[in-house]
């Protein structure tokens, strides 16, 4: 039976976007230093949101001296003063949630549905915990006094723009640390929020900045020779070209890469189950999401049955506007994200694998890609090897518990990975053999700020999140 969903629309007058932002350095809001700007648009409807300072190797520079003044009375507070702040923001992200989940769904294109009960809640989530790591830094197992690193440059994506950000700033800040973030060019908004956010906690000016510009400003961060460490989420491209940066100097580095997830369904996993958890590993935040399970491998002896319930359920996806409650797909974040999907599913393709998607009306203004399955895919093909970052599924299949494992690990990327059956004693033989930093059993996309999370080879090193995230940031 089909439902008609009547339209539930989130108000949009809960969030009051100005016409233009400076970048935040020092405490306060300052055009950049040679007044040049760029727009950033609703990915949805293509409007312009606003006008935002695109920082120059000045304004790094500016950002970075007022780190590093903040630093010494910063990092020279008790941990538990430390902690007040960190509460203080996390409490006011709570305060003000619904209106930064509706400037995410506006300024990236996610569902609302998500930015509300995913991102924000994770969020505050994260401030909160390393909140409670602030004043026990003597226990973390880093040493009876561990000492802050000095000035962190953060470069974060598009894909969660608030949450990376909280990934970032919440453990530096704890462990003493101050901090100058750069967001992505086609997301800055959260970031310029979450900056009034720490003016209203009162956190002393300078402690945190942040520069909105394009990647030239994030790669003069990187070069800052007073910049004491470098944390960067985003393409394995980028981050290889950060790494030889920072090679050779003494800052220290952690990167959170790209990722070819395997989510691997055995024949005795439950079907419906499983099929949830494959759709939300790949449709989630439309795919733009490093750790997405984008490839599916399936027992052969029950592949065609699962591919039946798969395709039933893809054609229940309601794709469309982002601020609607009942969209589970939004827009794709910019045209060059839609036209590198594209270009990849072409190679699908053209490759010879099978592209099938459920039939569905796309708006005709934004940047939109309907969820899409391959089968007959090989793991010669581009699309089994490279990461779509879209709403695509390639699917394999395997024979033997062996053969899933050896085509899960052949990849040069290694940060998720998805165990689908019933047998215990299979997670725990699946998940020891499986070069992932991550492994979910019988779910999937799950996560908690306690959990570490980072990859093994091409995606990345270092981890965020819980006791080892705050290694990161410490001069161990
Ligand atoms: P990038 O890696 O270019 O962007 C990530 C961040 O790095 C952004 O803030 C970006 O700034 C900044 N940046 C860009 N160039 C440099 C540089 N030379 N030095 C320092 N910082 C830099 O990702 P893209 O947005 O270009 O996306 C390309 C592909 O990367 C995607 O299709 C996807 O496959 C992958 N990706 C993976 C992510 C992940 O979490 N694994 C996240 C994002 C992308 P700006 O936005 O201003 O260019």
């Amino acid at each position: 039976m089909a439902f008609e969903y009547a339209p539930a629309p989130e108000s949009r007058a809960i969030v009051d976007i100005a016409p233009s932002y400076g970048l935040f350095i020092d405490g306060e809001f300052r055009e950049a230093a040679d007044g040049k700007v760029f727009k950033t648009v609703a990915p949805a409807s293509e409007e312009v949101l606003s006008e935002v300072a695109l920082a120059g190797d000045a304004d790094v520079d500016a950002a970075v001296r007022a780190a590093r003044k903040a630093f010494e009375k910063w990092s020279a507070l008790p941990g538990s003063e430390r902690a007040k702040y960190l509460f203080r923001i996390a409490r006011i992200i709570q305060e003000r949630s619904r209106e930064l989940a509706v400037l995410e769904s506006l300024d990236n294109g996610k569902p609302i549905r998500e930015s509300r009960d995913a991102d924000l809640p994770l969020v505050a989530a994260h401030f909160f915990y390393y909140a409670g790591w602030a004043d026990k830094l003597p226990h973390a197992g880093y040493g009876a006094d561990p000492r802050p690193l000095g000035v962190a440059g953060q470069i974060i994506p598009w894909n969660f723009p608030l949450l990376m950000l909280s990934w970032k700033i919440a453990p530096a800040l704890a462990t003493g640390n101050t901090v100058v973030l750069k967001p992505a060019e086609t997301t800055p908004l959260s970031a310029l929020f979450f900056a009034d956010i720490c003016r209203q906690a009162g956190l002393p000016k300078g402690v945190v900045n942040i520069i909105t510009g394009d990647g030239t400003a994030g790669a003069s961060l990187v070069a800052h020779p007073d910049v004491d460490k470098v944390a960067f989420t985003g393409s394995t491209e980028v981050g290889k070209a950060i790494a030889r940066t920072v090679a050779g100097t003494d800052k220290r580095i952690t990167l959170e890469l790209g990722g070819k997830a395997a989510n691997i369904v055995f024949d005795d996993a439950p079907v419906d189950q499983a099929v949830e958890g494959i759709v939300n590993g790949i449709f989630f935040n439309q795919g733009h999401v490093c750790c997405a399970g984008s490839r599916l491998l399936l027992q052969e002896s029950v592949a065609d049955e699962f591919l039946d319930a798969l395709k039933r359920r893809m054609t229940t996806l309601r794709v469309g506007d982002p601020l609607d409650k009942n969209t589970d797909i939004g827009a794709i974040n910019s045209p060059e994200q839609l036209s590198r999907i594209r270009a990849l599913v072409d190679a699908g393709e053209a490759e010879g694998a099978e592209r099938w998607a459920p039939a569905c009306e796309l708006p005709s203004t934004g940047y939109w890609f309907a969820p899409t399955l391959f089968t007959g895919v090989t793991q010669a093909h581009r699309i089994a090897r490279e990461e779509i970052f879209g709403p695509v599924l390639s699917v394999l299949t395997f024979r033997t518990p062996e053969e899933a494992v050896e085509k899960a690990n052949n990849t040069p990327y290694g940060l998720s990975a998805g165990v689908w059956t019933e047998k215990g004693s299979r997670i725990l033989w699946a998940a020891d053999k499986l070069r992932a930093g991550i492994v979910w059993a019988n779910t999937f996309n799950k996560f908690d700020p306690a959990s570490p999370f980072g990859g093994y080879k091409e995606s990345g090193f270092g981890r965020e999140g819980g006791r080892h995230g705050l290694e990161a940031y410490l001069n161990v």
